[in-house]
């Protein structure tokens, strides 16, 4: 039998893997220069969280998810996105009344049953952040210019921040009834789905992907036409707060989230080698969620990044710019012969390791040639030679492979050997 990864699940290995952890990095860089805090929820919760917060007719709930029986005939699932899990969270531990962990985000995998193809996969991995409690339109500007400056930290190009919004739930059932009208009389020409949805909820036709409902969409009345005052002029100040940050964006009536919680803004981020279709980053406001979930009324703005996509994007670009990431730089290379060497090698390697230092010491070696192409090709900046004639005099040689210079040092005495290192630097 051939054992490969499931369908819809990769390897991340290293050489790709570092650049995970750049994006990582500057995640909590970036996020935390925002007030952001770091939480991880666990990777499966009760299926009924996310049927009633990302919403029961939506193609994540109805199609996508993985949902199983414990052995106690629990139905669980395996979350499909991150921002249910999230809020539950924060109010099973009364961290949005305390008011200390209302700006989170996360990074960790999501699981969801789509037909893989280029970024798209069934396990992925987003980035998200979600802030909780406040409702003013400052907030949705400024959380959207932070997914930005993660990506410009990323020295990613070509970057398109598409907005709108989809009003309060009164505005939203006044555009309903408007879609519901306008769509009728073409209702045989939509997909079964979507002709099922005319009547359930119309506005998941906006999200449907099938090429056939495409046209009839465009035709469709858009939601902006719908908004109340209020919400319009949440929507205006939004648009205000980013002409003060400078952030550029256009703004795209039609944009709809493929989630049902969300409330005035809605946001998208695309990357020019994705294309639209492939939107790097999602997200908006969802004030109703927390209450829905039977919590105190919360307002909260958020999103979610592709990491995966992400991570092609910048492999991309580093591609198109400089060289790949590589294994990481090894400062000392120890080379040794014999088991004595070993021994003092391994001493080396842990003291000069707690001094910052990376050290790569390889115990099979048996040859001490061979032992420095392998220093060579690591790209050390030095070279610890651990050899019979060394050993003998009770010291070792420190070799910096720039220029092939060698300085003989007492055995034992790392300390001498970092403060060689840093001179020579
Ligand atoms: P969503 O949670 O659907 O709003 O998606 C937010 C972001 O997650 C998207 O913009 C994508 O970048 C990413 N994403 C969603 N589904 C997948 C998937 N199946 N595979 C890879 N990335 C995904």
């Amino acid at each position: 039998m051939e054992l490969r990864a499931a369908k819809g699940t990769r390897d991340v290995l290293p050489g790709e893997v570092e650049i995970w952890q750049r994006i990582e990095q500057a995640v909590h860089r970036i996020f935390a220069g925002y007030g952001g805090r770091e939480i991880r929820t666990p990777l499966f919760e009760p299926t009924e969280l996310f049927v009633k917060s990302t919403g029961s007719d939506t193609d994540v709930v109805t199609k996508e998810m993985y949902t199983f029986e414990d052995r106690a005939g629990r139905s669980l699932t395996l979350r499909p996105e991150g921002t249910p899990g999230v809020a539950r969270a924060l109010l099973e531990h009364g961290l949005l009344r305390r008011g200390d962990g209302d700006r989170v985000y996360y990074i960790g995998p999501m699981f969801r049953y789509e037909r893989p193809q280029k970024g798209r996969s069934r396990q992925f991995s987003q980035i998200g952040a979600e802030w909780f409690g406040s409702p003013h339109p400052a907030v949705d500007a400024e959380v959207m210019e932070m997914a930005l400056a993660l990506f410009t930290s990323l020295e990613l190009s070509d970057l398109g921040l598409t907005i709108n919004s989809v009003g309060h739930a009164a505005c939203r059932a006044e555009y309903r009834r408007k879609l519901r009208e306008a769509l009728l009389p073409r209702q045989a020409e939509l997909c079964p789905d979507c002709q099922r949805r005319l009547d359930a909820n119309p506005l998941r036709i906006l999200d449907c992907k099938v090429p056939s409902c495409q046209p009839i969409k465009d035709t469709a009345p858009v939601i902006l036409d719908s908004l109340c005052g209020e919400c319009r002029a949440h929507f205006d100040a939004v648009r205000g707060y980013l002409d003060v940050m400078e952030v550029q964006y256009t703004v795209n009536p039609r944009l709809v989230r493929g989630l049902d919680y969300y409330t005035r803004t809605t946001f998208e981020v695309t990357g020019g080698a994705l294309g639209a279709q492939n939107a790097l980053c999602g997200g908006g406001r969802y004030d109703d969620l927390v209450g829905s979930m039977g919590g105190p009324p919360t307002p909260a703005f958020g999103f979610a990044i592709g990491l995966d996509r992400l991570v092609l994007m910048v492999a991309a670009e580093q591609e198109a710019g400089r060289a790949a990431a590589g294994a990481p730089a090894t400062d000392i290379y120890i080379a040794h012969l014999g088991e004595e060497a070993l021994r003092s090698g391994l001493a080396a390697a842990r003291a000069l390791r707690r001094a910052g230092l990376t050290a790569r010491l390889e115990p099979d070696a048996r040859d001490m040639k061979k032992q420095m192409s392998r220093a060579a090709a690591a790209g050390a900046r030095y070279t610890l030679i651990l050899a019979e004639a060394e050993m003998a005099r009770r010291s070792c040689a420190l070799k910096r492979m720039s220029d092939g210079v060698q300085t003989e040092l007492p055995l034992g005495d790392w300390q001498r050997v970092v403060q060689e290192m840093a001179v020579g630097r």
